[in-house]
């Protein structure tokens, strides 16, 4: 039986990375001694391929209505854009700065975050996408070993731009929270990462652009600390929603039972795309979660995220209407997604 009256996945990467030519050339034919840090330091530089034949599949057969398209590590705009166009029913994208990144790599530019907001003004005004993401505009990844490491207000002050931004265009922003384990997340590219309590003063000075969590604080691993930072936050600010990332289904009753969170602040998501493993721990807390393992070397196939979280939500005892909101619901009116028919969503202020 499907889930849900209509599911959208609201984080989705529908390219993916043609990496094996690459570190052939390095000499590496045998993906288990390929790192993940490794795959982090090439991945911005390479060509990505739409993967969306893949990406359809999993959604035909868990019956996925939507997704919300993510560029991230190199992604294009143009791709994600190009996918919406072809299928308008089934996509919306967001949008990120990678021009600015791209031009900053190859020495063109100096990254700032006036360009990085500038690209991401010019992709909005075209009216193709929804919204900003994933994460907030960023310093180029590779090149972060140059970089210091940020202090709150002058990243605060760059993320304010970015939250001016999005209330001239009236769309929200997600704010990037967790960690795959096999990629490094750095303070000196999204110290926010890292403290979702910073989002608090934004919430504030921004009430009327919605702000979403991507992961909830959960991208990987077993820890707890990101997830219970999120919902404290989400709690205390009405624009403040979380993504569910890799929710197993006790995390789903956490925010659940906190009473100023509840089912109208969540937005179910998986990552599809992103090749974080679900690792299995029979008879352990957590018995399944996601995480990349460093010593393991990379997945190569398409992992089945998808159904792992679906499952994790089919396991929710709560009612239908408020399984709706976290399914689809929330991100119809949060994203301004046209439903075809009305009052099927409980209302939400
Ligand atoms: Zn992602």
């Amino acid at each position: 039986m499907k889930l849900g009256r209509f599911i959208i996945d609201t984080h989705v990467h529908a390219q993916r990375h043609a990496a094996g030519p690459e570190f052939k050339k390095l000499g590496i034919d045998d993906p288990k001694k390929i790192r993940y840090k490794d795959l982090a330091k090439i991945m911005p530089s390479l060509v990505t391929y739409d993967n969306s034949k893949r990406l359809l599949y999993d959604m035909d057969c868990y019956e996925v209505d939507m997704c919300i398209l993510h560029p991230a590590f190199g992604m294009s705009n143009e791709l994600n854009a190009q996918l919406v166009e072809k299928y308008p029913e089934k996509f919306v994208a967001l949008a990120i700065s990678k021009e600015t990144v791209d031009k900053a790599k190859a020495g063109e530019i100096e990254w700032t975050i006036e360009a990085a907001v500038e690209e991401i003004d010019g992709l909005l005004s075209t009216g193709k996408f929804v919204g900003i993401g994933e994460g907030m505009p960023a310093r180029p990844y590779e090149e972060t070993k140059g970089w210091k490491t940020y202090s709150q207000t002058e990243r605060m002050d760059e993320l304010r731009k970015v939250m001016d931004l999005a209330k001239r265009h009236n769309v929200p922003v997600r704010v990037h929270t967790g960690s795959p384990m096999g990629y490094f997340i750095t303070y000196a590219f999204w110290p926010e990462n890292f403290h979702p309590n910073w989002i608090r003063d934004l919430a504030t000075e921004y009430p009327d652009v919605p702000i979403i969590f991507d992961h909830g604080g959960m991208q990987g691993g077993r820890s707890e600390t990101l997830v219970d930072e999120c919902i404290q936050v989400s709690a205390n600010h009405d624009n403040v929603y979380l993504e569910t990332g890799l929710y197993w289904t006790e995390l789903y009753y956490k925010a659940l039972a906190d009473p100023n969170v509840g089912p109208e602040k969540l937005m179910w998501g998986t990552d599809w795309g992103a090749s974080i493993p679900t690792q299995t721990q029979i008879g352990q807390y957590p018995q399944t979660f996601g995480a990349q393992i460093g010593k393991q070397g990379i997945v190569t196939h398409q992992v089945d995220v998808m159904g792992w979280s679906l499952k994790q939500v089919s396991r929710l005892n709560i009612s239908q209407d408020d399984m709706n909101l976290i399914l689809g619901g929330n991100a119809l009116r949060v994203y301004k997604i046209d439903f075809p028919v009305s009052r099927m969503f409980k209302f939400v202020d």
